[in-house]
């Protein structure tokens, strides 16, 4: 028989209603005659209140102690889905992370899985029953709880897929798949039926936030294919996986835009070994996230302008930080707040020549301004003014055959 995983996050448990709901949902597969592992958040907002009471109590709070606070969410929603199950007649029992054992590394609050010991499990499974795991919470070889990072559940649904040698690995939210672009910035963009690992990877550092980069990279890393579904709407979702052959002869899987950018040029930089480096090493030291770079040789090359991008919310202190900086010297330091980085993505740009200048042609044909540019194997990005960005997603969707 067939085992899969079926994974809810927060707000697909959100209330007795939806609970009741996920279990039909999970009672579809059984009548398909599947093994059903499920794996669940806690109900939305209910991590967030004990995040809040940590913090009410201690402005450093323990991070043992917060893990053993954060976690009690997923015994919660797991206990009532089992109760819920039997209710319904089937064969179920919640297993909290401790009780598979669901075994992780590294530091508290955001410890790594690295083992699931699944004979129990399978052994249920055997039996005909349907175990409810706890998504987000492991233990580590002291036996205290630990968390594996927010939204962590994703990465428990994968990994287990993968101890367990599943079939399927679903995860259900409350949007119901990848998109071309947003949808609510974009009416004409469409679902993504597939799309590859690395794709999904720059879609959502790039801001898309169906899921949580790291559990694409575990999904990745393991060779595990995942669909993204709507547990509100029984609509067909998005697979991410890995595929030998090209799905169709789309060239430009997605685009996506950020907000909350900002552009920093520093004019008149001595050109000499060493010296960006002694620009972005305060920053590094100050976790201030560095995006695109770029450096213009002047005409007498003895002196640079150095342009670099960050969050706008890092603005005065990186301000701050160039200004007390006494490695460097320059002529005048320039900011722009208004900037986001429009991205388009896809494998199909590796084998095609060509993506760029079309590209920057459908830009320069609604006279967008492209202030700086800057590429990896399946993605090419620019920085242009944020009142264009609609326009931006617009003509490119289009260009691309997207719409
Ligand atoms: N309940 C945890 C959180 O809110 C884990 C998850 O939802 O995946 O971050
Ligand atoms: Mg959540």
């Amino acid at each position: 028989m067939k085992i899969v995983v079926l994974k809810f996050g927060g707000t697909s448990v959100g209330s007795v209603d939806r609970i009741k709901k996920i279990c039909r949902i999970i009672s579809s597969f059984k009548k398909k005659k599947k093994q059903v592992v499920v794996i669940s958040s806690a109900m939305s907002g209910v991590t967030n209140d004990l995040i809040k009471k940590s913090k009410l109590l201690s402005n450093n709070f323990n991070n043992a102690e917060y893990d053993a606070l954060v976690s009690t969410g997923e015994q919660v929603s797991c206990a009532l889905i089992s109760g819920r199950l039997n209710h319904l007649g089937y064969k179920s029992r919640s297993w909290q992370s401790w009780q598979v054992p669901i075994l992780t590394e590294g530091p508290y609050t955001k410890a790594r899985i690295n083992k699931i010991i699944v004979k129990n499990l399978l052994k249920y499974l055997k039996l005909g029953g349907i175990p409810v795991v706890t998504g987000f919470q492991g233990i580590n070889d002291k036996l205290r709880i630990t968390t594996i990072g927010r939204s962590g559940s994703d990465a428990t649904a994968i990994m287990l897929a993968k101890f367990i040698k599943a079939d399927e690995c679903i995860i259900f939210t409350d949007v119901d798949g990848v998109y071309t672009t947003d949808p609510r910035q974009y009416k004409k963009a469409k679902k993504i039926k597939k799309i590859f690992y690395d794709e999904m990877l720059e879609m959502a550092s790039l801001g898309s936030k169906v899921m949580q980069p790291t559990s694409v990279q575990d999904a990745k890393l393991n060779n595990i294919d995942i669909k993204v579904k709507s547990s509100f709407v029984s609509k067909s979702g998005t697979l991410i996986g890995s595929y030998k052959k090209s799905f169709s002869n789309q060239i430009i899987t997605g685009i996506s835009s950020t907000k909350n950018d900002a552009k920093i040029t520093i004019i008149g930089v001595k050109d000499r070994p060493g010296v960006a480096a002694s620009i972005f090493k305060p920053l590094s030291k100050n976790l201030i996230n560095v995006d695109m770079v770029v450096q213009n040789i002047s005409s007498d090359t003895r002196e640079t302008d150095l342009t670099f991008t960050i969050k706008n919310d890092d603005l005065k202190k990186t301000e701050k930080l160039i200004n007390q900086n006494k490695k460097i010297s320059y002529k005048k330091l320039s900011f722009d707040k208004d900037v986001s980085k429009v991205s388009i993505i896809g494998v199909g740009m590796i084998t095609t020549p060509g993506i760029t200048y079309r590209m920057f042609q459908a830009l320069a044909s609604k006279k967008i301004n492209i202030l700086v540019i800057s590429t990896s194997e399946i993605k090419i990005s620019v920085l242009i003014s944020s009142k264009h960005v609609k326009k931006a997603v617009a003509v490119l969707h289009k260009e691309f055959k997207l719409d």
